[in-house]
């Protein structure tokens, strides 16, 4: 039996090329997340709970990448999470969050926050619009208790239905207001367009945004019995593309759920995860609009310990896009922690990453602070450890048989996840620039690897200084 080599991220560098790359904004970053889907960012944060839920897929689409939300949750949870990205901008807000006269305001706080809105458009049950309840109305309000009529504003600026963009703005500036209702004829509320949203367009312009102007998500669902009804809410929820992510994605479950769903849904599926050309070639004959590589690179991962399996990473990808043939993009998922892993990434064949741990350290992914030894962490974890079966499965009889595939830990906090894009984004720049590409598909095209030893490697980190 032959035995192929098989190289990762620290095992090569790219060979610096001619350069007529002046400056790094002269570098596009453009790349396609599927058949269907170009982002300006080639970042996707991880679908894992403690990296992506509505706060990180809302950032991660404001910076011009996006945010593939985990299925660890409940239809109803994960659907919810869709709905908040959905709601988070837009040009018009369909349905605007509304009370009825009669609540309290009490109900009205309830809304705001678990919604994060600060304003309510008041209805009767006839969807008539009454008044409007903002932060404003409620500063100095003591009693939970008042009846909304009795607080709202009523006094209204309102503006037709079809409203322009640019006619909303100058409505908005003219009255000084945030918030501008959209109503019919006979005063029944048919939108919302708000400053905020109108402030958000200019201060993010690559922005990944569907055709409504709401910024893109995607959302993982599993093969189990079941998920079909999962896909089927997300797809109700407007959610932009579906992933159908098992451990094992070269396997006869994921190519029926693929079929299954390419046959009821009309929406882009990414697929994975797959570390082979045969893995890319079945995903991509049973339907796979994009195809997630990686299997076992994971910073949380033991797989290739526990199971003796996976393929390194910069391997997989170069056999995985080769195998694609530019004709469905690939994914490389896991084992990324810097900007020139990135880089090296997109020059074998990728099209974008996927960055689990690197952003689970972030303000917006979920959980919380911990401090030790002075320092600050939050925690991550792989979706296969047994931390995660315990907290996220209902049933967890058979935990003493379970055999684990991923670990917990902590990683140090990093502040918000703009900067850290930002940073990563800019070394990608700059890595484009040193191979002589100003656009993904030309760093393919120029990139030349060479392989490196160990001595290449310490020389390649810092050395012989005294750490500050
Ligand atoms: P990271 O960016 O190196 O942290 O890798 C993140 C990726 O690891 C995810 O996107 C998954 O593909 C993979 N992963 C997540 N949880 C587990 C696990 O428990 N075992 C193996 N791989 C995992």
């Amino acid at each position: 039996m032959a035995i192929k080599m098989g190289l990762t991220f620290d095992d090569v560098l790219l060979v610096p090329k001619f350069s007529n790359i002046t400056s790094r904004k002269d570098v596009d970053t453009s790349s396609y997340l599927t058949k269907n889907i170009k982002l300006h960012v080639p970042i996707v944060s991880a679908n894992m709970d403690v990296v992506t839920e509505s706060r990180m897929a809302i950032s991660m689409a404001r910076i011009g990448g996006i945010g593939f939300l985990h299925r660890f949750m409940s239809i109803e949870e994960e659907t919810d999470r869709v709905f908040r990205v959905k709601r988070a901008e837009t040009i018009t807000v369909e349905k605007p969050f509304t009370l009825t006269p009669d609540k309290t305001l009490k109900d009205a706080k309830k809304l705001m926050q678990e919604h994060g809105v600060t304003g309510i458009l008041i209805t009767n049950n006839q969807n008539k619009l009454m008044g409007i309840l903002t932060s404003r109305d409620i500063r100095f309000e003591t009693d939970d208790s008042r009846i909304i009529k009795s607080i709202m504003t009523t006094d209204l600026i309102t503006a037709p239905a079809k409203t322009s963009l640019d006619s909303a703005k100058n409505i908005l500036n003219k009255n000084k207001i945030e918030k501008l209702p959209l109503v019919d004829s006979s005063n029944h509320l048919t939108g919302l367009i708000t400053s905020r949203d109108i402030l958000k367009r200019k201060e993010f312009p690559n922005a990944s945004k569907d055709k409504k102007g709401r910024l893109m998500v995607g959302a993982a669902i599993g093969v189990k019995p079941g998920e079909l009804e999962r896909a089927k809410s997300l797809v109700n929820a407007d959610v932009d593309l579906l992933v159908i992510d098992i451990a094992h994605g070269h396997s006869l479950s994921v190519i029926k759920m693929l079929r299954t769903l390419r046959k009821k849904f009309d929406i882009d599926i990414v697929a994975g995860n797959v570390a082979t050309m045969d893995g890319v070639r079945d995903l991509t004959k049973a339907g796979a609009d994009g195809i997630k590589v990686g299997i076992g690179g994971g910073s949380i991962c033991t797989t290739r310990i526990v199971t003796g399996s996976g393929v390194p990473q910069l391997s997989a990808i170069m056999a995985c896009s080769k195998a694609a043939a530019g004709k469905v993009p690939i994914n490389a998922d896991g084992g990324i922690r810097n900007s020139g892993d990135i880089t090296k990434a997109l020059a074998s064949g990728a099209s974008t990453v996927m960055l689990g741990s690197l952003l689970a350290g972030t303000d917006e992914s979920p959980g919380i602070h911990i401090t030790k030894d002075g320092k600050k962490y939050k925690m991550t974890r792989g979706m296969a450890s047994i931390s995660a079966r315990t907290s996220v499965s209902k049933d967890t009889n058979d935990i003493q048989e379970y055999v684990a595939e991923g670990i917990d830990g902590l990683v140090h906090y990093r502040g918000s996840v703009n900067d850290i894009i930002q940073q990563l984004v800019g070394g990608l720049r700059s890595g484009m620039s040193y191979c002589g590409a100003s656009s993904i598909i030309n760093l393919q095209k120029n990139a030349e690897f060479v392989r490196i030893s160990h001595a290449g490697l310490t020389e390649s980190k810092s050395h012989d200084i005294e750490k500050m």
